[in-house]
C-alpha cells in the first residue's frame, strides 16, 4: 500500500513551485497535494543557477532563490510547504506512471496514487555522447541544469582559477556561463557551430553587438565548427578540446550547453506527444483528462501564433503552472491560456527582453554602439516580435504590449525611423 493524494505534481522545479502557491491561494486541504521531485531541495528559481549562483562575490545561495521570489511572491521554503500541509517527496525519482490506474511508482518502490496529476518534469541537458563525442563523465566537464551541476561548476571554477575554460554551445547556457567565467577571471573560449551566437533568436546584427561586447571582456570565439574529441589524461581530466576544423584548444575546464530534451519518456505510449512535448489544450490538460502538463515539457496552443508550441523559458513555466491549477480548481470555467512568449537574459551590465515570435522581416532600431537598441519582426504586415536591449521598465512594458496587440505595419522604413517610439505610442 502506498500513499494517496488528490493532486500530485510530478517534478519539483519552477512550474511545481508556482503551481503549489496557486493551489494554496485557491484553498486546498492539508494533505491533498504532494510534489515528487528527484532533486533534494524544494522548488527553486532555476535561472539563478547561471547568474547570481556563479558570481565570485556574494553569490546567491538557497534559501534565497526558492520559488516564487522570481515573481516577487512568497518564498516557498521547506517550512512553507509544511505549514501549508503540502507533502514534499524529495530525492525521489518516479520510475513509471500508469495513467489508466492513476498511479506512480517511485525508485524506492512506493506506489503513489492521484486523482489529478500535473506533469512538471522539465527537461534534461543534451549530452555530447548524443552527438558521438565521448568524455562527459570527465571530472572537469560540466553541464548546467540543476543545483548539483551548479555546485560542480562552482567547484571547478575555483579549482581551475585563472585557467582555460572552454564553453561548448552558443545558446543561453553558453552565453550566460561564459560571462560568469570571465567575471571569475578565467580565460574563456566559446565554441559553437553557427556563424553567430544565439542563432535561434538573435539576428546577425544583434549577435555582433554581444560578441563584440564579450570580446571586450576577454572572451574568444571559435565559430562554425564543433568539438570532435577530448584529450583526456591518466587522471580522467580533459586537457584539450579537439575541433572538427583540426585545431585544438588547451582546457582546464569545459562547460557544455548544447540544448535540452523534455522529460516525456514516462508518458510515451500513454499520452499524445507533439513537437517533442506532451500535447495539452488551452487549459494545459493532456489527452488523458486527469493529467495536465506545464512548463518545459508541455506543448500548448499559443494563441498569438495560432499554433501549438513548446517553450523552454521560466515565464512560460510560471504562468502555465498557474493556469493549469486555476483551470483545475475552477473546473475549467476559465478562459483558455493566452500567453505572449517572453524570453530574457542578463549578463555583465547588459539586459535584454524579447516578446512574441522572431519570424518575418526584421527592422533594427536604436544605438548599437552600446546604448538602447532593438528590433521588430513584421510578418504579413503585422508586428509579431520585439527585442530590446538596455530598456527601462516602461519601455519593456511598451514592447510587450505592442507585440501582444499585433499592430499593422505598412512601411518598414517608417517603423525603423520611429524605433522604440512606435511601441511606446501604439
Ligand atoms: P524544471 O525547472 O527543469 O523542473 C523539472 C523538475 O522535474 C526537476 O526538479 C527534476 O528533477 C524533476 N523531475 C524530472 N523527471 C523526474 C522524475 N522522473 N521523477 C522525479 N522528478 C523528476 N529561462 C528564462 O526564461 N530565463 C532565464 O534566465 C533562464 N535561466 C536558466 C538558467 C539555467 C541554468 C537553466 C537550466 C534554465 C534557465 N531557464 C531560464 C529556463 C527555465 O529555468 C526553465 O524553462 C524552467 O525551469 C522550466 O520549469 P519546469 O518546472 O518545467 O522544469
Ligand atoms: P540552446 O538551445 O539555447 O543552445 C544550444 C546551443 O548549442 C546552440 O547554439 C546549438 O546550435 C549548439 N549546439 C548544438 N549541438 C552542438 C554540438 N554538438 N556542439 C556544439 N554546439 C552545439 O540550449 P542551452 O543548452 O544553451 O540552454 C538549455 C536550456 O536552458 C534551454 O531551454 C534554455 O532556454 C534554458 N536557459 C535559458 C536561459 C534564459 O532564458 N536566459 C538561460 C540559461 C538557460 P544549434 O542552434 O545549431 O542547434
Amino acid at each position: 500500500m502506498g500513499r494517496a493524494f488528490v493532486y500530485v505534481i510530478l517534478g519539483g522545479g519552477v512550474a511545481a513551485g508556482y503551481a503549489a502557491l496557486e493551489f494554496t491561494k485557491r484553498g486546498i486541504s492539508r494533505g491533498e497535494l504532494c510534489i515528487i521531485s528527484e532533486e533534494s531541495v524544494p522548488p527553486y528559481e532555476r535561472p539563478a543557477l547561471s547568474k547570481g549562483f556563479l558570481l565570485p562575490e556574494a553569490p546567491a545561495r538557497l534559501p534565497s532563490f526558492h520559488t516564487c521570489v522570481g515573481a516577487n511572491e512568497e518564498r516557498l521554503t521547506a517550512k512553507w510547504y509544511k505549514e501549508h500541509g503540502v507533502e514534499l517527496v524529495l530525492g525521489t525519482r518516479v520510475k513509471s506512471v500508469d495513467v489508466r490506474r492513476k498511479t506512480l511508482l517511485t525508485g524506492s518502490g512506493e506506489t503513489i496514487s492521484y486523482k489529478i496529476l500535473i506533469i512538471a518534469t522539465g527537461a534534461r541537458a543534451l549530452k555530447l555522447e548524443e552527438f558521438g563525442v565521448k568524455g562527459s563523465d570527465s571530472e572537469n566537464v560540466c553541464y548546467l541544469r540543476d543545483l548539483a551541476d551548479a555546485n560542480r561548476l562552482v567547484n571547478l571554477m575555483e579549482s581551475s582559477s585563472g585557467g582555460n575554460a572552454i564553453v561548448i554551445g552558443g545558446g543561453y547556457i553558453g552565453m550566460e556561463c561564459a560571462a560568469s567565467l570571465v567575471i571569475s577571471r578565467m580565460n574563456v573560449t566559446m565554441v559553437f557551430p553557427e556563424e553567430h551566437c544565439m542563432a535561434r533568436l538573435f539576428t546577425p546584427k544583434i549577435a555582433t553587438f554581444y560578441e563584440e561586447f564579450y570580446k571586450s571582456k576577454g572572451v574568444k570565439f571559435v565559430k562554425g565548427t564543433i568539438l570532435s574529441s577530448f584529450d583526456i589524461d591518466s587522471d580522467g581530466k580533459v586537457t584539450a578540446v579537439n575541433l572538427r576544423d583540426g585545431s585544438s584548444l588547451p582546457a582546464d575546464m569545459v562547460v557544455v550547453g548544447i540544448g535540452i530534451r523534455p522529460n516525456t519518456s514516462l508518458f510515451e505510449g500513454q499520452l499524445t506527444l507533439e513537437k517533442g512535448g506532451i500535447k495539452v489544450n488551452g487549459n494545459m490538460q493532456s489527452s488523458n483528462s486527469s493529467v495536465y502538463a506545464v512548463g518545459d515539457v508541455a506543448t500548448f496552443p499559443v494563441k498569438v501564433f495560432g499554433e501549438s508550441r513548446r517553450l523552454e523559458h521560466v515565464d512560460s513555466a510560471r504562468k502555465s503552472a498557474r493556469h493549469a491549477v486555476t483551470a483545475i480548481m475552477e473546473r475549467h470555467q476559465v478562459d483558455e491560456f493566452d500567453y505572449l512568449p517572453f524570453f530574457y537574459s542578463r549578463v555583465f551590465t547588459l539586459s535584454w527582453q524579447f516578446y512574441g515570435d522572431n519570424v518575418g522581416d526584421v527592422v533594427h532600431f536604436g544605438d548599437f554602439s552600446g546604448g538602447t537598441f532593438g528590433a521588430y519582426w513584421v510578418k504579413k504586415g503585422q508586428l509579431v516580435g520585439s527585442f530590446l536591449e538596455g530598456g527601462t521598465k516602461e519601455e519593456y512594458e511598451a514592447i510587450a504590449k505592442a507585440t501582444k496587440l499585433k499592430p499593422e505595419v505598412e512601411d518598414l522604413a517608417e517603423l525603423e525611423r520611429q524605433g522604440l517610439r512606435f511601441a511606446v505610442t501604439v
